[in-house]
């Protein structure tokens, strides 16, 4: 694999190149964007490359020499990835000192040392201090990336102001229809929804081929075009949803901002519904909930919820306690009178 392979992130590819071209490649880098857009991909193909035998004037792993053979394999004795285990809510303050260990070490293989950490975004006050010495006084030959969550400002601060931040883009429809097709989804009407609905996240998209996930889609829309919809019964259905998603708050949350997603879209479809215009990409079934939508909200009232939905989406990403927020929501959009988010943490 080699930037061939990394689509739909060219800005960060030619920053890379042209950082490796003037000589200032740099010793800490966050990398932020949705989820599933490809920025752990792209953290370890961007190590492959710096580490690789034969990168001259253009950084690119060659694929042959050995450091790239070692890389691909898992085995490259100077390049460590390290991540939030699946049983803990937050990034353990142990697995920083390992991974800031390791970078101190002289490189076995005579280049550089690279440390990959994934899931930034769960690093606590604790786990974050033990960084700022590497990232303050970074050992000679060593490069850090940090994978970390959509936006920097969620980040801490201790951790945005001492590393350089390249931002990942949501991927292309063109490009994700593309890596659908590659794997294996090839009905061209399911295609073009998850690549609508995925909010350009192929890791989304492939979560959501599920098709447990249409069903509560359908549900979903049904509950929501209901004359009266039950904000107590929905809060429970989106309780469940998330909690399905699995134990650790990381799936959760990208569960949860799935749910806000899909929600978005049902709106929008609505809104554009009660202009006038006719919903196009839907099936009939969802087109006629659509339209019923529409007609019982209105337009003005169909873009509170819109605006509203995404206040909740910040929220998540927040990590304000997910129970809180689902159940805000359903109460807004439901038959209580409840339109405040819950504040920040
Ligand atoms: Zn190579």
């Amino acid at each position: 694999m080699s930037w061939k392979h990394i689509r739909g992130q060219d800005a960060a590819v030619r920053f890379f190149l042209s950082a490796h071209k003037e000589k200032r490649i740099g010793h800490a880098y966050l990398f932020v964007g949705a989820p599933g857009v490809g920025k752990g991909t792209f953290g370890r193909e961007l190590a492959k490359a710096l580490l690789c035998d034969n990168v001259r004037e253009r950084l690119e792993a060659c694929d042959q020499c050995p450091s790239c053979h070692q890389a691909d394999a898992g085995t490259h004795p100077d390049l460590f990835l390290a991540g939030r285990p699946s049983n803990n809510v937050e990034l353990p303050i142990e697995v920083v000192r390992e991974l800031c260990g390791q970078l101190a070490l002289k490189p076995m293989r005579g280049g550089r040392k690279i440390g990959i950490l994934e899931d930034a975004d769960d690093l606590n006050d604790a786990s974050a201090n033990a960084f700022l010495k590497t990232l303050e006084e970074p050992p000679p030959g060593s490069i850090l990336i940090l994978i970390g969550g959509a936006a920097a400002e969620t980040q801490l601060p201790t951790i945005v102001s001492r590393c350089q931040i390249v931002r990942f883009a949501p991927l292309p429809p063109a490009v994700m229809k593309e890596l659908l097709a590659e794997r294996g989804v090839s009905d061209r009407a399911k295609v073009e929804r998850l690549a609508r609905l995925s909010g350009g996240s192929i890791g989304q998209a492939l979560a959501l081929e599920d098709e447990v996930l249409w069903k509560f889609r359908q549900d979903l829309l049904a509950a929501l075009a209901a004359d009266r919809p039950d904000s107590v019964k929905l809060a429970e259905q989106w309780k469940h949803f998330v909690e399905d998603a699995g134990k650790d708050a990381g799936s959760q949350r990208r569960r949860a901002s799935l749910l806000v997603r899909m929600l978005v879209e049902t709106f929008q479809f609505a809104l554009r519904a009660s202009l006038g215009n006719t919903p196009t990409g839907l099936e009939p079934q969802e087109a006629k909930l659509v339209e019923g939508l529409a007609r019982r909200l209105g337009p003005e009232k169909l873009l509170a919820w819109v605006e509203r939905t995404l206040d909740a989406d910040v929220q998540i990403d927040r990590k304000v306690q997910l129970i809180l927020v689902l159940e805000a929501l359903a109460a807004a959009l439901g038959n209580r009178n409840v339109v405040t988010a819950p504040r920040g943490a």
